[in-house]
């Protein structure tokens, strides 16, 4: 099986063309790192890692998106190890419903001053405390988030969209970008068990957005050609992509952090990327990821779709640290057993 340690090899075995695309988007940098294992650590590393020299040498692979900055290490010794299906927690909390205000949105939760927007399965609320001038709410009428179905989804996605519309309607004639989020339980930054998303509708774009709207402008014009397809191209090339209707799922080369999907759709609205959506969330929910953080925006025409797991709710310690935060993700896991795990279906 392919593995990420081994994308040069890998590059090195496309052809001609495929290894031209894929180096002008891609620096990759190998590394070697080395440790010295004192004796009396031996025993203890032989049972953690399996064998002294695997440690001793590690095989490190960075890797750097030209256009736009993204950067990922991957070390081997992490890496190695499979995207084994984590059990579950069964925590009590998520079904405790008695003090939430999110399954009374009616009396519980402000509304809009244009009032809410109802779906079948959730209704809009304002937010209580606001990111932005537009911040607002799909509440789920399902309390936990972890249970999901296909028509709920596709639900939640109308509603967001349709409050999107209302927005725009609300605010005359100027062009507006619309952001939805959804921060799954606690790990994800989530401060409220209940499932909810949120909306955003900004005049300006976020700076992350508008850096990455450059990037794709620049290679546009300098290549006279698509970022998105060509990004996508890369990837297929690889075995990381699956194409699903209108949408192609990416087992992204540089993750923000573990498990990262990207998807591109060609549709016009996000509801019409439920039935994808529902697939990946499932697929998700198969390898034991419970919390997450998903984003959906348009970009050059399309929808994306961003979706990362966050680890274990029983972790302590946070997934995300200065290296994150300021220099490049380091990443466990593996794209390409990702793809084992998600694109086989
Ligand atoms: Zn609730």
């Amino acid at each position: 099986m392919s593995q990420i340690t081994d994308l040069e090899e890998l590059v090195a075995a496309l052809p001609h063309d495929a290894q031209a695309l894929f180096n002008r988007f891609y620096r990759i940098e190998l590394a070697t790192g080395t440790v010295k294992i004192p004796a009396d650590m031996m025993p203890w590393v032989n049972t953690r890692f399996g064998a002294v020299e695997r440690v001793e040498t590690q095989r490190i692979v960075s890797i750097k998106n030209r256009f736009t900055g993204e950067h990922s290490l991957f070390n081997q010794l992490r890496t190695d190890r499979p995207i084994e299906a984590r059990s579950p927690v069964h925590l009590a909390e998520l079904e405790e419903k008695e003090h939430c205000l999110f399954c009374q949105p009616e009396t519980s939760t402000p509304a809009d001053a244009f009032g809410r927007i109802t779906g079948n399965y959730c209704v809009t609320a304002s937010n209580i405390a606001k990111y932005d001038a537009l911040h607002s709410l799909v509440i789920f009428k399902e309390h936990n988030p972890l249970i999901i179905q296909k028509e709920w989804l596709a639900d939640y996605l109308s509603t967001a969209e349709r409050w999107f519309e209302t927005v725009v309607r609300d605010h005359g004639s100027s062009a507006l970008h619309k952001f939805f989020l959804w921060n799954c339980l606690w790990r994800s930054g989530a401060s409220i068990i209940h499932g909810h998303m949120q909306l955003t509708a900004t005049s300006e774009r976020y700076g992350r957005l508008a850096a990455l709207e450059e990037a794709i402008t620049t290679y546009n014009r300098a290549f006279n050609g698509d970022y998105l397809a060509d990004l996508i191209r890369v990837h297929e090339q690889l075995g990381l992509a699956r194409q699903e209707g209108r949408e192609t799922i990416l087992c992204y080369l540089t993750p923000v952090k573990e498990k990262e999907l990207v998807i591109v759709s060609s549709a016009a609205r996000s509801d019409e990327l439920a039935e994808t959506l529902y697939t990946v969330l499932q697929r998700y929910f198969e390898l034991g990821v419970q919390s997450f953080n998903l984003a959906i925006f348009m970009m050059d025409g399309r929808h994306i779709v961003r979706l990362v797991d966050r680890g274990s709710l029983t972790d302590r310690h946070t997934d995300i640290g200065a290296m994150e935060l300021y220099a490049a993700a380091v990443i466990a896991s593996d794209p390409f057993k990702l793809a084992d795990a998600i694109l086989q279906y």
